[in-house]
Parts: structure tokens; C-alpha cells; sequence
């Protein structure tokens, strides 16, 4: 990013402290107001209005509750940037002043909702970000769309928005940008080129026996070992399948059958979850799940095939090279060099993928640290940084300040190292 670029970024910031406090009390409404996934009325609302207010053109109800800004400002490129909105069925235990204790409907029963994951801090960044760019149009040429999407946690909210006509309705980007707050140094920033978040599957899988007296196992087919033998098995595809160098993850995290001692059921349910950071490893563990699972039937001489349902599905987010280049210049050249880092892909999954992979525009996602810096310096020394509270934990905590600005700032560079005219 050249000098005048940064100084135009440092521009769009000036009003940053100014806005802060407001943007503080945002986050904090959210915080305590969460919403489930697809039931993101009043976050939605709270979006709209701000840029609205802001001066962009604003277009919801896109994939039911997603809100998209449009805000033309000459030549240039146009820039989406995104965020999402949906909190998580979790009580919250972070005994903050401003903590949730809200419940909510999720199929017909009323479940805690806590914004466990973060997503209140995205929509506070972005609704920052946007109005500090609308506040200085001179410091920018282009078009600058923010896109508040629903349902992230179920993997349906970008999907949905996509087919709602977001590719019809809105201009192409040039680039599409994202953030995501995770455990780390707050005020950090970690990216990298290439995979930065795991492809997600999660498949239910129904295996079919026959139910017999416990006396009588040779009138039945069990499906209790049937299914054990599955479960195993599926272990060997890690382990004898995928190449040491490749990385995956298969997670049986639900195994159901019978209900009683005496009593061979008829069936046995797995849910399990796949995690993979390249599409050829991806398919083969996939296919090898459907092998292992109709083989183990077979030989167990299941009257039926197994039931393999796909349950969700997150695409791989794969940072473009170039794009990623560009806002990594602009963050080394703005923030403080130790601040911007390199990182492992995570393990987690995001559908921020789809917007960038369906669309066919290259996309960059990075990570903020939220943590306290004293506290993650201690718990790094200590080798404790796995028990820090990580996304999702009901004690999942960011810390207002930094993470609430730098947050802001990010956006705001990244966005610049594309828009400011000085850019190149
Ligand atoms: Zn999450
Ligand atoms: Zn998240």
C-alpha cells in the first residue's frame, strides 16, 4: 500500500474514536439480543438502519433476514464486505453486565441463545467500517457494498442469500472480504494465502437390522454391532487412507441404538462430521465413508442399505493469493508490523467460502484476536492456551477494546487497499 493510500486509510479512520462509543453500546445491544440462525429480525433491522442512516441504498430480506448495502461513489471497484449475524442454542456463563438471557424457538423448543461465536462483534465492525467509509468519500472511488448475512451457524445463510438472486440483484465485486474474531492477542491479525478454513460435511447415517428378543441373537440382525463395527472401521480412513502430509478430521459425535438391555433394536443412527482443507482429500474420504458403511451392512447382512443423509455442509475457504497479498500489504503497512501474522488453516468452517467460490471473485478472510493480551501472554506461557474459552464455550468472551476497533480499522484498510484511488 503505497504512503498516500495509507494516509487516505488514516483519513477514513480519523472519526473512529468518536464513533467508538456508539459502536461499543451496538455491539453490546447485539451481545445481549441474541437471535438464532434464519431468525435474525431485530439484528437485521439494526444493520438496515445504520446504513441506511449512513447513506447507502439498503436491500433486505435477501435470504430472509440478509441485508445488503449499496453505496456508488464514482469509478472504481466495488467491494462487498461481509458479516454475518446468527448467534448459538448455548447458555451463556460469561457473568458479563451485558451477558444474554434470552431464549428462543428452535424446532418447537425453547433453547438458551448466546452469541457464543463472535457474530455480534462482525456486525458492530462492519456497521463501523461502513459508516466511517460513508463519512469520507473523498478518501475513496468505487462502489462499497456490506453484506449482513443470516444462518452461518447452520451453513444455510450465504447458500440462501445466493439463491435469493444475490448475483442478479447486485454488482459483481472486485473482491469479497471478510473477518472473523477468534482466540488470540486482541488487536492481532491472522491470515494466510490458501485454505484458511476446513470444508465441513456432516452426514447422518442409518443402518438397518432386525430386532429380535436379546435371548434370541440369531433370529436378529444386530445393528448395535453392525454400527460398532462401522464406527471403528470409519477410523481407518485418517489413519490408512489419507496421505500423512494431508489433513482431515472424521468425527462420529453421535452413535443411537435400542432402548433397552434385553431388546436387539432395529436400527442404529451415526451422525459424524468431516473436516478436509483440499477437494480431492475431501472426495476420497467421503467415498470411502460410503464404502466402509455399505460394506459394513453387507457383511453384517443388513436386509436393507444403509441411509446416508447430508445434515450441513461448509465449503472450503481458500484465500485468493493475490487478493490476500493486497490486504496484507495494507495491514503490515497501517498496523504495527508484530501485529499482522502468519496462521495455520483452522479446522473451523465458515460459508463465507460460498459467496467467493459460487460468485467467482476472489475473496480474503482473516482472523482478529479477542483475548485479553495479558491473558493469552500468561496462558501462552503456561502451555494453557487450549483452555482458554474458544468459540462456541458458553464463557466465549471477547474483549471490547482493542478487538472492537481493530476490527474496524481492518475492514476499513483492507477495503482501502482496493478503493483508494491512491492505491496501486
Ligand atoms: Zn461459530
Ligand atoms: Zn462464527
Amino acid at each position: 500500500m503505497s504512503e498516500n493510500a495509507k494516509q487516505q486509510a488514516r483519513n477514513v479512520l480519523a472519526n473512529l474514536p468518536t464513533l467508538l462509543p456508539d459502536l461499543e453500546s451496538v455491539y453490546k445491544d447485539i451481545h445481549s439480543h441474541p437471535e438464532l440462525s434464519m431468525q435474525e429480525k431485530r439484528t437485521a433491522a439494526i444493520a438496515a438502519d445504520r446504513l441506511r442512516s449512513a447513506g447507502y441504498a439498503v436491500t433486505a430480506s435477501v435470504g430472509k433476514t440478509g441485508v445488503v448495502g449499496i453505496l456508488r461513489n464514482g469509478e472504481g471497484p466495488t467491494i462487498m464486505l461481509r458479516a454475518d449475524m446468527d448467534a448459538l442454542p448455548v447458555r451463556e456463563t460469561t457473568g458479563l453486565p451485558y451477558a444474554s438471557s434470552v431464549t428462543a424457538d428452535e424446532n418447537g423448543k425453547s433453547v438458551p441463545v448466546m452469541h457464543a461465536c463472535g457474530h455480534d462483534m462482525h456486525v458492530a465492525w462492519l456497521i463501523g467500517a461502513a459508516t466511517l467509509l460513508a463519512q469520507s468519500r473523498n478518501e475513496w472511488r468505487g462502489t462499497l457494498m456490506p453484506l449482513f448475512q443470516p444462518a452461518e451457524e447452520t451453513g444455510a445463510g450465504a447458500q440462501a442469500m445466493i439463491d435469493d438472486g444475490l448475483f442478479r440483484r447486485f454488482p459483481k465485486p472486485s473482491a469479497i472480504l471478510g473477518q472473523h474474531v477468534m482466540v488470540g492477542t486482541s488487536g492481532d491479525i491472522s491470515t494466510r494465502s490458501g485454505a484458511i478454513t476446513s470444508a465441513g460435511d456432516s452426514l447422518q447415517i442409518r443402518m438397518f437390522g432386525r430386532g429380535a428378543h436379546g435371548s434370541m441373537p440369531q433370529a436378529s440382525i444386530d445393528p448395535v454391532v453392525m454400527a460398532a463395527a462401522t464406527v471403528l472401521r470409519l477410523q481407518t480412513i485418517v489413519s490408512r487412507e489419507i496421505a500423512p502430509t494431508d489433513a482431515a478430521v472424521v468425527t462420529v459425535g453421535s452413535l443411537q441404538a435400542g432402548t433397552k438391555e434385553n431388546v436387539i433394536p432395529d436400527e442404529a443412527i451415526i451422525k459424524l462430521n468431516v473436516r478436509t482443507f483440499d477437494e480431492d482429500v475431501r472426495k476420497r474420504v467421503l467415498a470411502a465413508i460410503e464404502r466402509i458403511v455399505n460394506a459394513e451392512a453387507e457383511a453384517s447382512r443388513a436386509p436393507k442399505k444403509p441411509e446416508i443423509t447430508l445434515l450441513d455442509r461448509y465449503p472450503l475457504v481458500k484465500n485468493d493469493p493475490e487478493a490476500t497479498k493486497r490486504a496484507i500489504g495494507a495491514f503490515r503497512s497501517y498496523f504495527r508490523a508484530d501485529r499482522v501474522k502468519d496462521t495455520q488453516p483452522t479446522t473451523a468452517s465458515e460459508d463465507f467460502g460460498s459467496f467467493g467460490t459460487e460468485w467467482q471473485v476472489p475473496s480474503a478472510f482473516w482472523f482478529v484476536g479477542g483475548t485479553d493480551p495479558e491473558t493469552y501472554a500468561k496462558a501462552k506461557q503456561s502451555g494453557t492456551i487450549a483452555d482458554l474459552p474458544t468459540n462456541h464455550n458458553p464463557r466465549f468472551a471477547p474483549v471490547i477494546h482493542p478487538t472492537l476497533g481493530t476490527g474496524v480499522e481492518a475492514m476499513v484498510v483492507a477495503s482501502q487497499a482496493w478503493l483508494s484511488p491512491q492505491a496501486d
